[in-house]
């Protein structure tokens, strides 16, 4: 079988891809109904939040755009904090829909730093919104969304933040860490396939909501709401991701949350500890490496596409490479979702055989 660890989409686990080899059923029926109604509390749980969570078929990226239309107009000011390829999407998310985006870059690899955010914040008090990247995957980084988040608040801003490849996977307390508009997709860490874009509004976005003005219709916040006091979703569902996902919530919530935290992080130890064995270096400082996915830099000699082809062919494992000006120069692992130890130890002993390979 193959080792699929991308940083999503990850592996299903057997009972999912049972559920979702279901017959359709209609999704403006009874079933249905009860299928969502029971998938959302459960959501809840996992954000750790009372505010509204909406499932919204589309990818990951759908749910980003969502947070953006959804809270703010064409004109508002944005600082659009980055630190890699995903900060980045957010910030032209904005621009496409006409927010004054204000981009706080940072090297890739590195940290969104809070005290950068602060002063952008007390340097121009028209900023509406913050949009954070809570895990960088392209860079393999969590970012310290906890403070980010808190210093936003104490400037009284939206918080809106893509957590695509942390949450569920890494704790992020949506209600505790007061962040806004937040976005996760099923195909990361909640092992289901691709096809849903979760997020959670909380009451001040709502608030923002009735005022903003950007274009929107898919994605349309109040629709969803109408829908799912229903059992219903606006359009049709992603119907068999649905099925998917009920069973993968109850096994994660048999888990337990914290239980679920501390495997990612002893399995990114593990990740971590055995790049550094080969002689390789990480992409981040490692105490800002991420628990879902560890980025590797290739030294010189190392032939990154070759290391990846190698890998496929003879091992039958899959990893990523680097994205937009990494490409060539890092790999990445992603350990996310329906994954265990031994699963890590045949991705690193695989590394290590084809390592000879794929240096010149
Ligand atoms: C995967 C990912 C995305 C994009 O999600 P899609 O489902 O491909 O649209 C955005 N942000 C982060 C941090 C991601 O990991």
């Amino acid at each position: 079988m193959q080792q699929l660890r991308i940083p999503g989409p990850t592996p299903c686990p057997p009972e999912v891809l049972k559920a979702i080899g279901r017959q359709m059923i209609n999704h403006r029926g009874k079933e249905f109904a009860e299928i969502i109604r029971d998938i959302t509390p459960k959501l809840k749980e996992m954000f750790q939040t009372k505010n509204d969570i909406f499932l919204l078929t589309g990818s990951g990226t759908g749910g980003m755009e969502a947070a953006v239309v959804n809270t703010l107009s064409p004109g508002d000011k944005v600082l659009a904090t980055s630190c890699g390829f995903f900060g980045d999407r957010f910030a032209e998310i904005g621009e496409v829909y006409g927010a004054e985006v204000k981009r706080l870059n940072f090297e890739w690899g590195k940290p969104v730093d809070p005290d950068a955010v602060r002063q952008a914040l007390k340097a121009d008090s028209g900023i509406k919104a913050v949009l954070v990247t809570h895990n960088e995957t392209s860079t393999g980084v969590t970012n310290d969304l906890k403070s980010i988040s808190a210093i936003a608040n104490e400037f009284d801003k939206l918080v809106l933040v893509d957590a695509i490849s942390g949450l569920g996977s890494i704790d992020l307390p949506v209600d505790a860490w007061q962040c806004d508009v937040v976005v996760t997709a099923s195909q990361k860490g909640w092992m289901v396939p691709p096809g849903l874009a979760m997020v959670s509004v909380s009451e001040k976005a709502w608030q923002a909501h009735a005022k903003a003005k950007m274009p929107r219709y898919y994605w349309d916040f109040t629709s969803a709401k109408n829908y799912l006091e229903k059992g219903q979703t606006p359009t049709t569902p992603a119907v068999s991701v649905f099925f998917g996902l009920a069973v993968a919530l109850d096994m994660m919530l048999a888990e337990g949350l914290q239980n679920i935290f501390a495997r990612h992080a002893k399995l990114a130890g593990l990740a971590r500890n055995g790049a550094k064995s080969m002689g390789l270096t990480l992409v981040p400082e490692e105490r800002y490496a991420s628990n879902t996915i560890t980025a590797i830099r290739a030294s010189d000699k190392l032939n990154v596409a070759k290391l990846l082809q190698l890998l496929e062919n003879e091992h039958g494992v899959v990893l990523a490479g680097g994205q937009g000006s990494l490409s060539g120069k890092i790999f990445r692992i992603g350990h996310l979702g329906w994954i265990g130890e031994k699963d890590i130890k045949q991705v690193l002993d695989a590394i290590t055989k084809v390592i000879p390979q794929a240096s010149s």
